[in-house]
């Protein structure tokens, strides 16, 4: 595909003065070049795997690179491009860095109502692979930036656009391959990212803010025992043995192991949301209570899972003769690890729930979980961003089951949150990943706004609420 021509003309306000950098600015010209370039992005096929991003990081570098920005190119091979560039002078390991993936997870086309790779606008929405997930929040961090430097908004630290290939698949040619071998042409102080939305439940309409996310680890289990005939059972039958460790995998509760963040999440609610009886706290519940209530104030969805480790059994392979009985049986399980929780932990908790010594346990793959503290410049920006438009809403840390680029960033220091200001509901959350992908104008409107006031909060030395 062709690299899309941009669009060079947009109106900018004229010069302004930081303290009314948000009300002076053009915001009508901003969401119609939003648009029109999350269209050219969405239409630069950057299917993960193979997850060839270089048309769409020459298209980033060609958007920045008009608007007088530098950019900076480093990657393994070039199709797995990473793109950085800083606006402002001043000390870059003070910078604010507004990360996303250039790549996106694969679609099939019969199964959409549009086109995936088309960027159709209609019914008030633009459709396609990769606007939630997450061209978009790069489309409006581009957007952001170009305005504040046309502007000429003084910056008190350095704003970086991080554009990453291989996200989709744990960010091995990405954000893993730059913090481990070109961190000092990344690094900042804050970096946010995607990682949670805003979401309309049921009593209040909350912008949650990753500030944490599970490790992942996925472990082999393997049962042995004699092998024969299946006409002469045996009690040391690896299938038996498999099946029961898998039962008791599945009937096991992981003990409450992040109580601190989960308190930090409800006690961000305002008593009437909460609806706790008379007398009683947020600190005085016990962990089933603060379950059910994560559970309620979600409307049922997976938040509930941010309190424990959880196991999910995925995969089993054992036999190869309907007579016979296999010497092995092995099975693949899911382990989400809350942050501090570490591999060695989770073989203790494993060996312990499973309790049969036959029962071999591997990890073939582990990664641990991350936190960054949400006590922070950054974190306070964004809450006072999202309460200037949405003064009803309610921010709060969140912890995520999945993977973001964070944690390649978090273990080197960095402050990681990750959320994007659409506000979503469960319906339209299911088409990330999935078919129909589309983010409405109306979210790409309010993104825009509170993603400036964030960044006029933390990088002026002026306010923008
Ligand atoms: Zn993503």
């Amino acid at each position: 595909m062709s690299v899309p021509i941009l669009d060079a003309s947009i109106c900018y306000a004229p010069r302004m003065t930081t303290r009314s950098t948000i009300l002076d600015i053009d915001f009508a010209a901003l969401d119609e070049r939003v648009v029109n370039w999350l269209r050219e992005y969405v239409r630069i096929d950057t299917t993960n795997p193979p997850g060839d991003v270089s048309l769409a990081a020459d298209w980033v570098e060609q958007a920045l690179r008009a608007g007088g920005v530098t950019t900076t190119r480093i990657g393994r091979s070039p199709a797995k491009a990473n793109v950085v560039a800083t606006i402002g002078d001043g000390d870059s390991a003070r910078s604010l860095i507004l990360a996303h993936h250039m790549d996106v997870v694969p679609a099939v086309a019969t199964d959409w109502t549009v086109t995936p790779f088309g960027g159709e606008v209609r019914d008030g929405f633009v459709w396609g692979r990769g606007t939630l997930d997450m061209k978009a929040f790069g489309v409006i961090t581009m957007v952001c930036v170009l305005a504040l430097k046309e502007a000429g908004v003084p910056l008190s630290r350095p704003v970086r656009i991080l554009a990453t290939a291989d996200e989709e698949v744990g960010g091995i040619d990405g954000a893993k391959w730059l913090a481990e071998n070109h961190f000092d042409d990344v690094r900042g102080e804050f970096l946010l990212t995607e990682g949670s939305f805003a979401r309309a439940g049921p009593r209040a309409t909350y912008y949650a803010v990753q500030v944490a996310e599970k490790g992942v680890t996925t472990a082999k289990l393997t049962a042995r025992g004699q092998p024969g005939h299946a006409s002469a059972p045996r009690e040391d039958n690896a299938v038996v043995r498999l099946a029961r460790a898998i039962a008791r995998i599945g009937d096991y509760r992981s003990p409450p192991a992040a109580l601190g963040l989960a308190r930090r999440y409800l006690s961000a609610f305002p008593a009437s949301a909460l609806r706790l009886p008379a007398g009683k706290a947020v600190d005085d519940l016990t962990d089933i209570e603060m379950e059910a209530l994560l559970h309620e104030l979600s409307g049922g969805a997976r938040i509930q899972h941010m309190l424990r480790n959880t196991f999910s059994p995925t995969m089993v392979n054992a036999g190869q003769g309907q007579n016979v009985i296999p010497a092995t049986a092995e099975a693949y399980v899911d382990c989400r690890l809350v942050p501090g929780v570490t591999p060695d932990d989770l073989h203790e908790e494993l060996v312990r729930v499973i309790d049969d010594p036959a029962v071999e346990i591997e990890f073939v793959k582990s990664s641990v979980g991350t936190e960054s503290s949400s006590d922070s410049e950054l974190f306070t920006a964004i809450r006072d961003a999202v309460l200037s438009e949405r003064p009803e809403a309610i921010v709060v840390p969140y912890l995520t089951s999945g993977g973001t680029d964070c944690k390649h960033f978090r273990p080197r220091g960095i402050t990681c949150y990750g959320h994007i200001p659409f506000e979503l509901n469960d319906p339209e959350l299911e088409r990330i990943h999935g078919i129909d992908e589309r983010v409405s104008l109306e979210n790409l409107q309010r993104a825009l706004r509170v993603l400036m006031r964030v960044v006029v909060n933390v990088c002026t030395p002026e306010k923008a609420y």
